[in-house]
């Protein structure tokens, strides 16, 4: 096949997707964090991973705005040259502060930071651990090293710990990695029997939080605080652009090796680093997450009111409130139609469709924010039930 006639699928699949492409969504304004325009309807954000609601924090913008002043509007240069400025290197210093590490790595986004870390950390020889149902960018660092990938089924740490058996002694040169919360279900890895298992059989952990930072953990380090496992746990990668409301990522160690990964890694080395703005955008937002602890508090709460919303609708979205949760539809066709609606309806979840959904579901996946009103909550919940709830497709589905 030539190479540009492989297009013809992807136009097929395109045409599928019908004339509202759930790829191609423009958000044509924003009033804030959690209400936008799109399609010319007032919307409510309902997918937005914006958990602590930052990105229209007013201590957070004029920041950006100083940093652009005094520093410019980009560095024009990648970290190992010209694009390494005191404020990189200030927000390193209280990324591993705030872990209590002795040291970070900022990344140009989360997905460098994935990859970045797994380039430095493993090679051809080396095996990895994965669950399942790692984000994509954890698959793609596996495969930029080349190491030999050992799946293991999501969430399960006696699956784990049957595939380190199977190394032999191999296990105790294992990288295991794992999310602390899942980006799609929204369900939180079991992440002090996974640190068990790595600890006895002499492997090291990689735990990626990127949709735990600020979420989870009493100040906000995420599962592997609530876990109790920061002794433990041999890496955590996070990203900037969820609850920190910017861009960009970090890998932050109790292992001093950490600060020699940036001479072994392409995805630090051959990229352009974080803006001024964005890194005092970011700092500033740390210092936020630090010190008002009432944004976790409030997320929680309008989870907690999404998740009691949507479970008395009869919707099955997980057990627990969690600031991501998806609802399972019977098939694609269902899916898209319902995503659809939704948006008519003025609100905007994520669409996941297979393959993008574990287990190859067709998801609608919303994600709370701080920001969230309860009227704002109120309309999701309102909305998912006109379209959603008891649809003979919903009930088919769920065996209802
Ligand atoms: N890890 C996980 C678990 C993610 O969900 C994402 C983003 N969806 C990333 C890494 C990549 O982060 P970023 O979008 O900031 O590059």
């Amino acid at each position: 096949m030539s190479l540009l006639a492989k297009f013809q699928a992807v136009a097929e699949v395109r045409r599928s997707l019908g004339e509202v492409d759930p790829t191609k969504v423009v958000i044509e304004r924003l009033h804030s964090p959690t209400l936008g325009v799109i399609n010319g309807v007032a919307t409510v954000l309902a997918g937005t991973n914006n958990y602590l609601g930052l990105t229209f924090d007013a201590a957070g913008v004029a920041a950006g705005r100083q940093a652009i002043q005094d520093a410019g509007t980009g560095t024009t240069g990648s970290r190992m040259a010209n694009g390494t400025y005191a404020g990189h290197v200030a927000l390193e210093a209280e990324i591993a502060d705030f872990y209590g590490y002795p040291h970070a790595v900022v990344f140009s986004t989360g997905y460098a930071a994935n990859l970045g870390t797994l380039a430095a950390l493993l090679g051809p020889e080396d095996a990895v651990l994965l669950d399942a149902d790692a984000h994509a960018s954890l698959y793609d660092g596996c495969r930029l090293c080349q190491a030999q990938v050992y799946v293991f089924r999501h969430n399960d740490s006696s699956s784990l710990d049957a595939r380190l058996t199977r190394l032999g002694e191999r296990a105790a040169n294992a990288l295991v990695v794992v999310e602390g919360l899942y980006s799609v279900l929204g369900d939180q890895a079991p992440l002090a029997e996974i640190a068990e298992v790595k600890s006895r059989r002499g492997a090291l952990l990689l735990v990626d939080e990127a949709h735990s930072l600020g979420v989870a953990g009493e100040q906000g380090r995420g599962v592997v605080e609530a876990a109790g496992i920061l002794d433990q746990v041999d890496f955590v990668v996070g990203t900037f652009s969820k609850s920190l409301g910017t861009m960009g990522g970090f890998c932050t160690s109790r292992h001093e090796e950490l600060a020699l990964f940036t001479y072994a890694s392409r995805p630090y080395m051959f990229t352009a680093s974080p803006s001024p703005a964005t890194v005092e955008c970011t700092r500033s937002a740390l210092r936020a997450l630090r010190n008002r602890p009432e944004l976790k508090a409030q997320l929680w709460r309008n989870a907690r009111q999404l998740h009691q919303g949507l479970t008395q609708l009869g919707l099955q979205v997980g057990e627990a409130p969690s600031p991501v949760m998806a609802v399972r539809l019977a098939d694609r066709t269902e899916a898209l139609s319902a995503w659809r609606k939704l948006l008519e309806e003025g609100v905007y979840v994520n669409l996941m469709l297979p393959p993008a959904a574990p287990s190859g579901g067709s998801l609608l996946r919303m994600s709370v924010s701080a920001a969230h009103k309860p009227q704002e909550i109120e309309q999701i919940v309102a909305a998912m039930g006109k379209v959603v709830a008891k649809t003979d497709a919903y009930l088919r589905s769920t065996g209802k």
